[in-house]
């Protein structure tokens, strides 16, 4: 297996092996680029077919952090670790610790979180072993009270400020009240995001695939539920993807009636060149790295200090930023995601 020639090798700076023999943890954490601040990244577990498959994931992922940190202007470089491992069935308190040691043994320039197959007691565990973890503790929300180390709160946030900008740029208005707007996935984000729309006035249409939280977003929020495949061609103003990545691909984007694309969900674009053929459709797509970095925000805050306050208008930044991409894409006659990715690489350079 190779790493210097792998093709999602991208002059990353630390890519280290990790192996302990009592609890066979078997772990990858990749460093990008620390040009901006220490790299930090959610720590994944999953059953990854080969170690390769491992290898290529970390490499892309952890890239992937730099652009997300640089674009939302925090003073923190990329990176990301896998543990192989079924999250279902191979989890215990020791070889999470064995995590924490594999993860303070880069002293610092490595900060986990959580990812897919990761949450807050996994956090809590690795905190007996290193300071290098983010969302493990209680603190202040910045809508009041408090909460645990969970960032989804932020993510909807900015995920809500971020539609409202796509909103304005593309159908002229500032006012959500009777906005139509399709949310696919009602998870942790998804939900949090449809309470909002419904509070400023939207009307909501959802779909999932887990029953309980479908029966949540009828009841409390008045969404009416359709059928995963329906989600797509409704006539809608906004499309909200924040279940799964890939959804946006040549089968979707037939169905697909929305002007508005913006959403939580990673990699949205099951290809990038997908990119041009929404805008030559006159969808607007806000790139998902964008607008969905109020969770790496909320992460920064916590390691950094900083009120709830300072946060918040952190996080309503992506709105600000995600206006910076519409504008440059509608003068330069790009598509949103290549200006998102060109605006990161700026920040990066300006960094350095
Ligand atoms: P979640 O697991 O809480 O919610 C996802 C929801 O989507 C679940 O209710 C699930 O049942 C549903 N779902 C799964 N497959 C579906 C399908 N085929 N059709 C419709 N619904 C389906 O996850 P989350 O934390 O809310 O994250 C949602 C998305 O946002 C993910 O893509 C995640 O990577 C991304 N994201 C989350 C955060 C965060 O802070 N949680 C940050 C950045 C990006």
């Amino acid at each position: 297996m190779s790493v210097f020639s792998h093709v999602e090798f991208d002059r990353h700076e630390h890519v280290v092996f990790g192996h302990d023999k009592t609890t066979g943890l078997k772990a990858i954490i990749a460093i990008h680029d620390t040009t901006l601040g220490p790299a930090l990244g959610g720590c994944r577990m999953w059953p990854y077919a080969t170690d390769e498959a491992a290898l290529r994931d970390v490499l892309r992922l952890s890239r992937g952090m730099t652009y997300k940190s640089a674009l939302a202007n925090l003073p923190l470089g990329g990176g990301k670790a896998v543990i192989i491992g079924d999250p279902r069935s191979g989890k215990s308190e020791a070889l999470f610790q064995a995590m924490g040691d594999f993860v303070d043994s880069l002293g610092g320039r490595y900060i986990t979180a959580a990812d897919s197959g990761t949450g807050v007691a996994e956090m809590q565990i690795m905190a007996q072993r290193t300071r290098h973890v983010a969302g493990a503790g209680l603190r202040e929300a910045f809508d009041g009270g408090t909460r645990d180390g969970d960032p989804s709160p932020s993510t909807a946030y900015g995920v809500f400020i971020g539609l409202k900008a796509a909103v304005k740029h593309r159908l002229g208005r500032d006012d959500l009240r009777g906005l139509k707007v399709a949310v696919q996935g009602v998870g942790q984000v998804g939900f949090d995001l449809a309470r909002q729309l419904k509070e400023a006035g939207s009307e909501l249409w959802v779909c999932d695939v887990f029953e309980g939280n479908l029966r949540r977003a009828s009841e409390q929020l008045g969404a009416t539920v359709v059928g995963p495949n329906d989600i797509y061609g409704l006539d809608v103003d906004v499309f909200a993807p924040c279940a799964l990545g890939g959804i946006i691909n040549p089968q979707t984007l037939e169905a697909l009636r929305a002007p508005v694309i913006a959403g939580a969900a990673n990699n949205q674009l099951a290809d990038a060149e997908l990119a041009e053929e929404l805008r030559r459709r006159g969808c607007l797509y806000a790139p998902d790295y964008a607008i969905n970095a109020g969770g790496i925000i909320d992460v920064c805050y916590e390691r950094t200090g900083g009120t709830p306050a300072q946060l918040k208008a952190h996080i309503e930044g992506i709105g600000d930023t995600l206006r910076q991409i519409f504008e440059r894409a509608d003068a330069e006659g790009a598509t949103t995601s290549a200006v998102a990715d060109r605006l990161a690489h700026e920040r990066l350079r300006a960094g350095r």
